[in-house]
């Protein structure tokens, strides 16, 4: 099972992800979770990779493209992987699309998680998120068990950086500008499968495997 997740930020792609992945046994590979990770390690590709985050930009292809090749290239991803956050651009997607079609395969579909710019803005506003183990939250729809603290493994939550207000508006507008096309995409291909993101967690997670069968 090769899966795609598309959708806004704050779409819910992480969180979904995360089922899926238990879901069907394949890794859960996030380009933005292997950014995070370089920073926090103060590697080179961290540093090139957080000036463009910091303002809600896209961190260039030429950084991107090959780091995720390389990830889904390895032992862990011979049965299939979720992609969350790749491809943002349609040369991210070509790219993909050949190197898979290289090795004779292909994804077997894109989901595209649907949610208005005005919850998504909501969402952000009140996202906190783990530095530890990554789980997400929300002040209010999804709070911790104790506040503050992550109910997977007890570190302190944080407010991402890139969810300030100010960034969540640039990272809105590089979604629709560069990101979006790829509904298109995709649905030229025959792969798109799309889903309400307004349903809550239970009822967004059934509805995509469903619709996977
Ligand atoms: P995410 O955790 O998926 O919201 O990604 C956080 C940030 O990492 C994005 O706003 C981008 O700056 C960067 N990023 C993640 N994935 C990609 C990608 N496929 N292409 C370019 N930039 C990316």
């Amino acid at each position: 099972m090769k899966l795609i997740l598309l959708g806004a930020p704050g779409a819910g792609k992480g969180t979904q992800a995360k089922r899926i992945s238990q879901h069907y046994d394949i890794p859960h590979i996030s380009t933005g979770d292997i950014f995070r990770a370089n920073i926090k390690a103060g590697t080179e590709l961290g540093k090139k990779a957080q000036e463009y985050m910091e303002r809600g930009a896209l961190v260039p292809d030429a950084l991107t493209v090959d780091m995720l090749l390389d990830r889904i290239s390895q032992d862990d991803c011979t049965s299939g992987y979720i992609l969350d956050g790749f491809p943002r651009t349609i040369p991210q997607a070509e790219r993909l699309t050949e190197a898979l079609a290289a090795m004779g395969e292909d994804i077997d579909a894109a989901l595209d998680i649907e949610v208005p710019d005005e919850v998504i803005v909501e969402r952000m506003a009140g996202r906190r998120v783990c530095p530890d183990c990554g789980s997400s939250y929300h002040v209010v729809n999804i709070p911790p068990k104790k506040e503050g603290i992550c109910d997977v493994c007890g570190a302190q939550l944080i407010t991402r950086r890139d969810d300030a207000p100010e960034t969540v508006l640039s990272r809105l507008a590089t979604y629709h500008d560069q990101t979006e096309p790829l509904i298109e995409y995709y649905q030229g291909r025959d792969k798109l499968i799309t889903v309400d993101g307004t349903t809550g967690l239970d009822p967004v997670f059934e509805e995509i495997i469903e619709k996977l069968g």
